[in-house]
């Protein structure tokens, strides 16, 4: 029995050591693409506190991982910063078990979790919108999310508009970055667009499926090196403010692992969320302040 048995435990042995070679290999190229880019960035620390912002995340988290250290800057300095949720959070853990919440519970709960987060980062309450666009499905109706966008827009006249990156792989991130570029198309105001990296960092939003797992790095890694080349950079140094972020950040406990009544749901790993708690936030500059799309 034992000998038959071996060549199993060999053959999973050596499929868990490919996994983990694999795996190391990704967060390095994630790793090694955020310095790169950081390296490329021009530095705008100095005026950036001083410029009103719309931040429109995804999902709640997202404004806090991508661009918690800058909204803090901005409300210590008292300038003015709207946050908007684009999707109402229910498609979260929704293949994992559930001990104690309902779906309704799940949603209530992520708006509590961002409202405590935006707190923290000093944003007012009033200054906090859930869009209540259906999760995992944004991009189902990309014209009602354009068309709130442009209420916003109006609404609060930003100078800033940060929003996550169309490369950032997710549908529901691409589908909230392209509504936003749609929206800006046909507004006359003066700002500048801000794009916030969140699942680049992760390298299923590289790697090219239906290849064997040496071609779809290799064409991963080009695709992001193409990328490093394209991207127009900015970097603010946010440490004075990193306390702040991580206490934000420490609210989505529904997305960290952390939320104590369903001791089964997962959370964002600390290889994963370890892009976010740095020095420095970084952003793609997509548009210069005239409006014109670079
Ligand atoms: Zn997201």
């Amino acid at each position: 029995m034992q000998s038959s048995n071996q060549p199993v435990a060999r053959s999973d042995k050596l499929n868990g050591l490919r996994r983990a070679f694999w795996a190391r290999a990704e967060r390095l190229a994630c790793f090694a693409m955020h310095h790169a880019l950081k390296a490329k960035a021009k530095d705008q620390s100095a005026d950036i506190a001083q410029r009103s912002a719309l931040v429109l995340a995804p999902h709640a988290d997202d404004e806090t991982l991508g661009c918690g250290g800058v909204i803090a800057l901005k409300r210590n300095a008292g300038t003015d910063v709207t946050v908007a949720v684009a999707t109402d959070g229910s498609a979260s853990h929704r293949h994992e078990i559930w001990s104690a919440t309902t779906l309704d519970a799940l949603i209530a709960l992520r708006e509590t979790e961002t409202l405590t987060a935006c707190k923290t980062l000093g944003v007012n309450t009033n200054d906090v919108r859930f869009l209540k666009q259906p999760d995992g499905d944004l991009a189902g109706d990309i014209a009602a999310l354009t068309t709130a966008i442009t209420t916003l827009l109006h609404a609060t006249r930003p100078d800033d508009v940060f929003v996550c990156a169309e490369r950032d792989g997710h549908p529901d991130h691409t589908a909230l970055a392209q509504a936003t570029h749609l929206a800006l198309q046909d507004y006359a105001g003066y700002v500048r667009i801000l794009e916030y990296p969140v699942w680049c960092f992760d390298f299923r939003s590289w790697r090219v499926q239906d290849m064997t797992n040496t071609k779809g790095f290799v064409a991963g890694v080009k695709d992001m090196l193409n990328t490093i080349r394209d991207w127009s950079m900015i970097s603010v140094r946010t440490q004075s403010v990193l306390h702040l972020k991580k206490a934000a950040l420490a609210a989505h406990q529904s997305q960290l692992g952390t939320y104590d009544p369903e001791p089964q749901w997962s959370g964002l790993p600390d290889t994963f969320t370890r892009h976010f708690l740095t020095k420095t936030e970084i952003f793609r500059l997509i548009a210069r302040e005239d409006g014109n799309r670079k």
